[in-house]
């Protein structure tokens, strides 16, 4: 991995971007600039049936709006191209194989009525299904099949996906630059798909291969991601990668302070919880923006610097400059952050 600072925001193209992910991307620039290093826009669009026409495009001008330009992204390429995740199909495909070859992965032909049977053979016994060590040998895959038996289904077309084989009876020890360390029996973790049957890769066999491939040196990304923390673990030390450092940002919660801000909450306080005005592609509906609602940028970016994080002095405004020099990873509260929109009003 390079010595150098390298971060990423990574959005998924599946709707308007929420001020949570112009929160996380906020933190990944303010730490990119704090250390000298770059700041990469990386486009994570694999997943066909959640693409929304528009949102690339709405990311980009809400990044823009907010003055948190990027270094490298779509537009800006920097040798580490293409940035936009269904560009680069071809590499993932060859690192799934590249893990098959290394016995860290394997092809699993069980349809989903197989699998649902399964999972309600399981309930009736009062037992949960979880395809792993537990019970993969008896399913329909090439650790249970003959070498024979899988090409032919390869070449009869059957549909399969490719599966991480995750370890058995190991104690993983993973480390987040927030939380501390933690630790995952290997025992509870299914065996996730790192490749699907229409031809794509998963989130996380993507996301991990241009982590690596684009040199990421922090991953600084939203808690609901902090699940999938020992699967990529686990993905960096079969493909025999150092892992990046992680830093899981909390959520940011209704200003009650129970439960995740949503797009309805904003609606309540007559507070956006989008940056730009976003008009549904299929509904026809538009939710409000900052922009268009007549906010500062500096005001919305403010309060958005100082949900989960604070500087330790009593200062309560602080400039892109100033949240530059004074951001720290290790100041990122563990709790929930709970929305004020009220300080946007300061000015
Ligand atoms: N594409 C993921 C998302 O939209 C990125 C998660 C990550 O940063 O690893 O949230």
């Amino acid at each position: 991995m390079s010595s150098k600072v390298r971060v990423r925001f990574a959005p998924s193209p599946t709707g308007p971007l929420h001020i949570g992910g112009v929160r996380t991307a906020l933190y990944n620039y303010l730490f990119a600039k704090k250390h000298g290093g770059d700041f990469v826009l990386r486009i994570e669009d694999t997943d066909q049936n959640r693409y929304v026409e528009g949102a690339e495009d709405y990311i980009i001008e809400s990044l823009n709006w907010c003055g948190i330009p990027y270094d490298e992204g779509p537009g800006k390429e920097k040798g580490y191209g293409p940035y936009r995740q269904s560009e680069r199909k071809d590499k993932y495909r060859e690192y799934a194989e590249k893990l098959i070859a290394s016995g860290n992965a394997y092809y699993a032909f069980d349809t989903a009525d197989e699998l649902d049977a399964h999972r309600k053979e399981h309930e009736e016994n009062g037992k949960t299904f979880i395809y792993n060590w537990h019970n993969r040998e008896k399913l329909k895959n090439s650790l249970s099949l003959s070498q024979e038996e899988v090409q032919k289904n390869i070449d009869d077309e059957e549909p399969y996906v490719i599966r991480f084989k995750s370890p058995q009876d190991e104690t993983l020890h993973l480390k987040d630059v927030i939380r501390g360390e933690m630790e995952i029996d290997t025992n509870i973790l299914d065996d996730k798909v790192l490749f699907k049957s229409d031809g794509m890769p998963t989130y996380h066999l993507a996301n991990i291969v241009d982590d690596h491939l684009m040199e990421i040196s922090h991953v600084i990304r939203g808690e609901e991601w902090l699940p999938s923390l020992a699967l990529h673990y686990m993905l960096y030390r079969a493909f025999g990668w150092d892992a990046p450092e992680f830093a899981h940002l909390p959520l940011i919660m209704k200003p009650q302070g129970k439960g995740k801000l949503s797009k309805r909450d904003g609606d309540k306080m007559g507070f956006p919880v989008f940056p730009l005005e976003w008009k549904d592609p299929k509904s026809g509906d538009i939710s409000a923006g900052y922009r268009e609602d007549g906010y500062f940028p500096e005001a919305v970016v403010n309060m958005l610097a100082f949900l989960g994080w604070n500087p330790g002095t009593e200062e309560e405004f602080f400039s892109l400059e100033e949240l530059t020099k004074n951001f720290e990873l290790e100041r990122v509260h563990k709790g929930g952050a709970k929305f004020d929109p009220e300080k946007t009003k300061w000015f």
